[in-house]
């Protein structure tokens, strides 16, 4: 079942998530539920806040030949679609610079700076505490879900110009959506 997709002017996108205290069958079907919808509308992630929810959770699931040949291999263990609980970003490094989306802004794009490798602590769907580290793509996506599940979007890491260039449309869809920016 696809879930609603909750849009930039929404005031639940702005909040925080709360840890999980313990994965329940409940969350385990939020997160199939998550990734339903993520796939539906054509994503690679989805944060608990984009579905109206405040557990500190989220789904990322992304598809072969979307990596530089490098970060795949590097990224080959990770097995995907992933079940995020709990996530955290305990070291990062680098930079990279690429285009970014999320489905809480369709129609607004923007190229955005994140650090190029990240090591992610997280409790997987079984309640056990897992260890990752993920380059590229991968990275990013990571740095952009665990962003959103602190109330942080991608639109805040725009350079001025950037944020200049989509002010017009930002505007206008948080108007549509609730008027919180
Ligand atoms: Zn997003």
């Amino acid at each position: 079942m696809a879930l609603k997709v909750y849009k930039y002017g929404e005031a639940v996108l702005r909040e925080r998530a709360q840890p999980v205290a313990i994965v329940t069958d409940e969350l385990r079907n939020l997160a199939e539920e998550m990734i339903d919808t993520m796939h539906k509308a054509r994503g690679v992630g989805l944060a608990a806040q984009q579905v109206g929810r405040l557990e500190k959770m989220c789904v990322i699931d992304i598809p072969e030949g979307c990596e530089e040949p490098e970060d795949e291999l590097f990224n080959a263990p990770v097995a995907m679609p992933l079940k995020l609980f709990n996530p955290e970003i305990v070291a990062q490094e680098g930079s990279q610079h690429d285009k970014e989306g999320c489905l809480s802004f369709p129609g607004i794009g923007g190229s955005i700076t994140r650090a190029q490798q990240v090591t992610c602590q997280y409790l997987d769907e079984e309640n056990r505490p897992q260890i990752m580290m993920a380059r590229g793509f991968l990275a990013r996506a990571l740095q952009h879900e665990i962003d959103h599940l602190n109330g942080i979007l991608y639109v805040d890491h725009m350079s001025a110009v950037e944020r200049l260039t989509y002010a017009s449309k930002l505007k206008k869809l948080a108007k549509e959506n609730g008027g919180v920016r």
